[in-house]
């Protein structure tokens, strides 16, 4: 059987678009996986004090026959594996940041897993994105759907499409 999982997408350093794309390709290539929708791409202001690059960030939608776990384990090997390997030498772990934010109607509370993602409905370099593709999917625990969640966010930090 297979879900339909939302996966936010960030990136901060080097070559950040490119960083995306390169991580979209990946998901493509887990296991079980299709990518069957793309966001825009964004441009969010960081906020407090330490300076630093703007934030790249997308969300992507995927059919997959793994569970949530299983695809966390694969995410991470993209963060870590992959980007870790290229060759720029300030290319660090941040270049890369990919986060489940939901999984079908899955409700998941671990150690190393939480889905819904628990600063979704507070993050709108993330609601921003998953609007985009999944405007009235429904938050399983909040009850309200994505559109719903970004038009109740407070606060004005900048996030525009490329
Ligand atoms: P953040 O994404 O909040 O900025 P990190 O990427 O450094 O911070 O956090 C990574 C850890 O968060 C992972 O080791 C993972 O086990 C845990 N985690 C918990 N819930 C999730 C989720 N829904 N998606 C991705 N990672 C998660
Ligand atoms: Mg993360």
């Amino acid at each position: 059987m297979e879900e339909s999982a939302y996966i936010g997408l960030g990136s901060n350093l080097g070559d950040r678009e490119g960083a995306l794309l390169s991580a979209v390709a990946e998901l493509g290539r887990i296991p079980g996986t299709r990518v069957t929708a793309l966001s825009r791409f964004y441009v969010t202001e960081p906020v407090g004090p330490v300076a630093q690059e703007n934030f790249y960030n997308a969300a992507a939608r995927v059919a997959t026959a793994l569970d949530p776990f299983e695809l966390l384990a694969h995410l991470k090997r993209i963060e870590t594996e992959v980007f870790r390997r290229e060759p720029t030498v300030h290319w660090g772990p941040r270049t890369l940041d990919l986060d489940i934010l939901i999984f079908g109607d899955w409700v998941v509370d671990s150690a190393e897993l939480t889905i819904p993602h628990p600063r979704l409905f507070e993050r709108r370099f993330a609601l921003q994105p998953l609007a985009d593709i999944a405007p009235d999917l429904m938050h399983p625990v909040l009850g309200k759907t994505v559109a719903e969640l970004l038009a109740a966010l407070k606060g004005s930090e900048r996030v525009e499409a490329l």
